[in-house]
Formats: C-alpha cells, sequence, structure tokens
C-alpha cells in the first residue's frame, strides 16, 4: 500500500503542477496566496500582469455558459483521473489519508475548485466525501472559482456525521462564519 500510495500522490502533484503551468488558479492570478494555496513545488512563479487582457469578458463568457449548459462531466474526468485508483478509506489509516487529502485538496484548488474544509473531521472522513464529489459532474472554470460547501448547517444531517459537524458552534455561539 505504501508504495502505491507513493506513485498515487506523485500523480497528483504531476496533475497539479501541470495545471497550474497551463493555466494559474484564478485567485493566484487575483493575487490571493494564502497557505493552502502556494504554487506547487516546480512551479516557477512569473509576474502576473494586474489584469489579464479579456479577462472579464472571459469570465461572463464563462458564467453565460454555466448558466445555458448542464455539465455532464465529473471533476475525475476534469483531472484525468478514475474513481479506481483512490483506495477505499477503510484500508487507510489516518495517517495515509492526510496526505491523500492534501494533495486532492490541492488539485481541487489548481482547478478552481475551492473546498470549504472541515475542521474537525478527520481525513478519514472528509476523504471519502472528497472521493464522491469528484465522481459528479461540475463545470470547470478558468477564470473564475467554484465554492464547494459539504456541510450545509444542519448539525443533524450533516454529511461529516454529527459528531464532527463543525456548524454546531457556529449556531451557538454566533461565531463568524469561515468561507
Ligand atoms: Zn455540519
Amino acid at each position: 500500500m505504501e508504495t502505491y500510495l507513493t506513485h498515487l500522490l506523485e500523480d497528483l502533484h504531476a496533475i497539479t503542477l501541470a495545471r497550474w503551468r497551463r493555466c494559474p488558479p484564478h485567485f493566484y492570478q487575483a493575487g490571493m496566496r494564502d497557505d493552502l494555496h502556494q504554487p506547487p513545488e516546480g512551479f516557477l512563479e512569473k509576474p502576473q500582469p494586474d489584469a489579464l487582457p479579456g479577462e472579464t469578458e472571459a469570465a461572463i463568457g464563462e458564467i453565460e455558459n454555466w448558466l445555458h449548459s448542464k455539465p455532464a462531466i465529473t471533476m475525475f474526468d476534469h483531472f484525468g483521473l478514475e474513481a479506481e485508483q483512490f483506495p477505499p478509506a477503510e484500508k487507510l489509516t489516518e495517517a495515509q489519508a492526510h496526505p491523500l487529502v492534501d494533495a486532492l485538496v490541492r488539485l481541487w484548488v489548481a482547478h478552481n475548485f475551492l473546498p470549504t474544509l472541515p475542521n474537525k473531521a478527520p481525513a478519514r472522513i472528509f476523504y471519502p466525501m472528497m472521493l464522491a464529489r469528484m465522481a459528479e459532474p461540475a463545470m470547470l472554470l478558468e477564470h473564475g472559482m467554484n465554492g464547494i460547501e459539504f456541510c450545509d448547517f444542519d448539525p443533524e444531517g450533516c454529511p461529516f456525521g454529527e459528531a464532527w459537524c463543525d456548524c454546531k458552534e457556529y449556531l451557538s455561539h454566533d461565531v463568524p462564519v469561515r468561507v
């Protein structure tokens, strides 16, 4: 399993890096650079112009496409990956699932899919949810971002399970919601 996971992580990194080189994520072009959104190892940063020519028009065109067509292909398709490449969570320890989740988040972010990450749920809980989401149709944007939420502020129906739901605190303490 360890050798397999090492190869899988290398594949995820290669796809992430190729995407960055072809089309750096929208947030990066827009100047947002926090820890989660750093370029992958191997990406040589070039100075970006303040606004890319045609960026606004392209962004509007993408939204038009989004509104007028149903996305048919899945995130797995966009990434060139197959669900079968990913071992089921039951076969993984938390220590094995953790780097996989990190690599998947970087892969998603490189493609402008920005997940709201759980604060409490372990990687072994979150990982299968990421796999399930990747099997659903999704629109790949080059000039905008897709925010992806998992918890919809209903602890009893929370997909993380009530014990791992972040929204209980938000609902009980008036803590501002991190988005
Ligand atoms: Zn929740």
